[in-house]
Order: structure tokens, then sequence, then C-alpha cells
């Protein structure tokens, strides 16, 4: 990976820029806030789809070379929700805290304290919004969701998240850990050796 190469991280989610800038230390990275560009209409229908879209919406706007990320949490029991919809699962006005509340609920609703899950996430890079060959990675951790939220880092579904062979909530794994086993630091480690072949 090109040194301080300046790209556009095409998200404007605080948690996730935040992973993405130390993942992605070598590269100089500036988000949609910093730039003051409006996110992308998320229509697609996978979380591929939608990734695509906001590379290119980022790389169109911007005129970097734009990475983005489409993630979420995916609940089989649950008819594989909230997935793409992991952001607005309470509704278009909600929040994490919402969102997680909406899922003990859904939990609870099952009859169940906690239920299988996974967390996937698809990271695309574009060179320019005609980039005809964009760089696609994709990364996956196993788990539990649970009604009992603990823990205080992380954000989105992580205090509900207990990553199989660990005995605590995402939220209760320090950043550095994090990375090296979610699904955004798996993809972002296949993303960075494909760049490098590039
Ligand atoms: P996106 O910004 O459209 O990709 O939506 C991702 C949503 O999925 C976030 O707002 C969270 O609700 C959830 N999510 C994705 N990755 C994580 C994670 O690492 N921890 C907790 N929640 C996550």
């Amino acid at each position: 990976m090109q040194k301080n190469k300046k790209a556009l991280i095409a998200s404007s989610n605080k948690g996730k820029i935040k992973e993405f800038q130390k993942i992605f230390s070598e590269l100089d990275l500036v988000s949609l806030r910093d730039l003051e560009i409006h996110d992308a209409i998320e229509d697609g229908l996978s979380f591929l789809e939608n990734a695509i879209l906001k590379a290119r919406h980022g790389a169109k706007h911007s005129e970097l070379y734009s990475i983005a990320d489409d993630s979420g949490l995916v609940v089989p029991d649950l008819n594989f929700q909230p997935g793409i919809y992991s952001a607005r699962y309470a509704g278009e006005n909600a929040n994490d805290k919402l969102n997680r509340e909406k899922l003990r609920a859904s939990i609870a609703n099952f009859g169940k304290e906690s239920l299988d899950a996974y967390y996937v996430c698809i990271i695309v890079g574009m060179h320019d919004e005609n980039d005809p060959m964009p760089i696609v990675a994709s990364g996956k951790i196993h788990g539990k969701v649970s009604i009992q939220e603990s823990g205080e880092g992380g954000f989105g579904y992580d205090k509900l998240f207990y990553p199989d062979g660990y005995d605590m909530s995402m939220a209760s794994i320090s950043a550095d850990i994090k990375n090296s086993i979610s699904h955004r630091g798996i993809a972002a480690k296949q993303f960075i050796e494909k760049f490098r072949a590039n």
C-alpha cells in the first residue's frame, strides 16, 4: 500500500471511520464527514450491492480512491435480520441503543436468551466512478447475540454480540483485538493484500 496515499473512506459512521483509520494506518484517510459529502442512498438488496453503491458515490464526489464497506449483523433465526438494515433496524430515526433494544426484544420474542449470529463485512475499493474492476474483500465472524448487554467499547450491536471462543461481548474486547478478529478486520486484511497486488 502506497505510504500516505490520500484516499476516501466513504462513510460518515464515526465508529467505522475510527476503526478503518487504525486498520489502514498507511493511508491518509479522509471521510465523507471531512469532505462534507452526503451519504449514498443504500438501496441495494445485498451487502455487496450496497458496498459498491457507497464506493462509487464516494469516488464520484471526492475524485479520490474510494473505499467503502457495507456491514451488519445477521441472525439466521430472525429471518436473517437485521442484515442489510442493521443501521436502521429500529426505523429511519434509529440509533445504536434503539437498534439493540429492538434486537433484545426480538430474541426474547423468539423465546430464547441468545441466538446464533454473525457479523459480515464487504469492502470495495474504486479508482473512480467508472472503475470496471473494483477490489472486493469480505470477512465474517460468528458468535451469539444475547439479551444481556455488557461492555463499554465498540459500537452498534457490540454490547450484545459474544464472539465464539471469547467469554465476553465484543464491547468488552480491546480495539486492537477486535480489529484482528472482526469481520471488518478480516475483510480489511484481505483488501490490503489485493490492493498491494493490484
Ligand atoms: P452500514 O454503515 O450501512 O454498513 O451499517 C452497518 C451497521 O451494522 C452499523 O450501524 C451497526 O449497526 C452494524 N455493525 C456493523 N459492524 C459492526 C460492528 O463491528 N459492531 C457493531 N455493529 C456493527
